[in-house]
């Protein structure tokens, strides 16, 4: 889906490129062909999803095919009430962005400053206006303001205007409006006074939900593997052989370790690949058209040569080795889980790396579960771990003895191969 397919117009088209939006966000999707419908909206949705170019597209637009009607002098021809001054501002930031070819002109108005400015913006004449609800009233009191002409009403952030006390403010504002216009109500909760505070403003509306975005590190399954260099190979090809893997992508820090895995992997009879930057573009094309059409199940990589990999079928990031850059570490898992699909990220971590993932694990602001019960926990002959978090080093430092030597006593591990829990922030 792009803006294109939603009908938006060539002027809006060509400033939303400008603004590197590719394609709509959920919100945008949904609510667009609603709005240029013409019909009401009942918006339940939070900032941070795209939600004002949801309402600021559609009615640029509708503002902009409708301009012949309209050549006389600006009238205020839509209005949008949001409950702060920040709001406000980055409202009428957008809708100059998005309508800066159409001829659209908008002003903000807030409290807490002088009005002089604002009033010689509002004598100028606009097209749109955004406003925190007290100073709107209070130039409207003052017959700065007129509502009679507004086409297009818009109720942003309902919820957090009822929380700061504006009801009053607002009825009175909605007191004004002329009956006959089209209008948008969003609120990021949806309480039976927002829904009662809606059914004053709205007609028959239509209603739009979406969740916010979750962030990489919530939509991935993460965990890590407590494990001792030498067992690294062993752990892999466990994994390979026992978890639903259809196709990963390795992650080892330097092109040696990735020939390495490669060499392990075909050693098995695993089928795979590494693109590193000592491989021809040639053969690193060729590695990953195979892995993308599934001819072989695993890809490895250093960090460098995976950028610009986009696999959307990823079921597994395995991070073979820690990266020493935390950030690193969000770039790999963010190659799973990509399309609202959920992955996995499955990270070995040995005794030299505890304080990589300590840094990584301050920078996502989560502990990554630590899987318990495989066959190859960290068998305590390298260096004690660096780590000062307790309760993980403890967990990863068991001795083999608790898991049958190694040897695979517990077999696969049961499902506690997999990791359980998504640790939310
Ligand atoms: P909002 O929820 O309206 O506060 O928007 C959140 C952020 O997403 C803002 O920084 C917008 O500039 C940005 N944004 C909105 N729509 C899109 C889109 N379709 N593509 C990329 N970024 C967007």
């Amino acid at each position: 889906m792009t803006f294109k397919d939603l009908g938006i117009i060539e002027p809006i088209l060509r400033a939303l490129q400008a603004e590197g939006y590719t394609h709509p966000t959920p919100i945008q999707e949904q609510s667009i062909p609603i709005l240029l419908r013409g019909k009401d909206l009942l918006g339940c949705a939070q900032t941070g999803t795209g939600k004002t170019a949801s309402f600021a597209i559609p009615i640029l637009q509708q503002l902009y095919l409708d301009r012949e009607r309209n050549n006389g002098p600006r009238r205020i021809r839509a209005l949008v009430v949001a409950p702060t001054r920040e709001l406000a501002i980055q409202i009428a930031d957008s809708f100059t962005a998005y309508g800066k070819h159409t001829g659209i002109r908008n002003t903000v108005i807030f409290g807490g400053v002088k009005q002089g400015a604002q009033t010689t913006a509002l004598r100028q004449g606009v097209d749109v206006l955004v406003a925190t609800p007290g100073r709107l009233l209070d130039l409207m009191q003052q017959g700065y303001i007129s509502l009679r002409d507004v086409e297009f009403s818009v109720l942003d952030e309902a919820d957090r205007m009822l929380d700061m006390g504006f009801i009053h403010d607002i009825k009175k504002i909605i007191a004004k409006l002329p009956h006959d216009r089209q209008s948008l109500f969003f609120s990021a909760t949806m309480s039976p006074e927002i829904v009662s505070l809606s059914r004053k403003l709205l007609g028959d509306p239509e209603q739009v939900t979406v969740q916010p975005e979750q962030t990489t590190a919530e939509r991935v399954d993460q965990g890590v593997y407590f494990v001792s260099k030498k067992m690294k190979p062993n752990l892999l090809l466990h994994l390979l052989n026992t978890e639903n893997v259809t196709s990963a992508l390795v992650f080892a820090r330097t092109k040696h370790g990735s020939d390495k895995v490669v060499k392990i992997l075909d050693k098995a009879g695993i089928e795979s690949a590494a693109i590193h930057g000592n491989k021809s573009q040639g053969a690193r094309q060729r590695a990953l058209g195979n892995f993308k059409d599934g001819v072989i199940q695993v890809l490895v990589a250093t960090d460098i040569a995976a950028r610009g990999i986009d696999v959307d079928s990823l079921s597994h990031v395995i991070n073979y080795e820690l990266p020493n850059i935390p950030e690193t570490y969000v770039h790999r898992i963010g190659r799973t889980g990509r399309a609202k699909a959920s992955g996995i990220a499955l990270s070995f971590c040995d005794s030299e790396e505890r304080a990589y993932l300590r840094d990584i694990q301050k920078l996502i602001g989560q502990q990554i579960p630590v899987i318990e019960g495989h066959p190859f926990p960290d068998d305590g002959t390298q260096d004690p771990p660096a780590s000062t978090d307790k309760s993980q080093d403890q967990r990863g430092g068991r001795r083999p003895s608790a898991n049958g030597g190694g040897g695979g006593g517990s077999s696969r591990g049961g499902n506690r191969n997999r990791p359980s829990s998504r640790n939310r922030r």
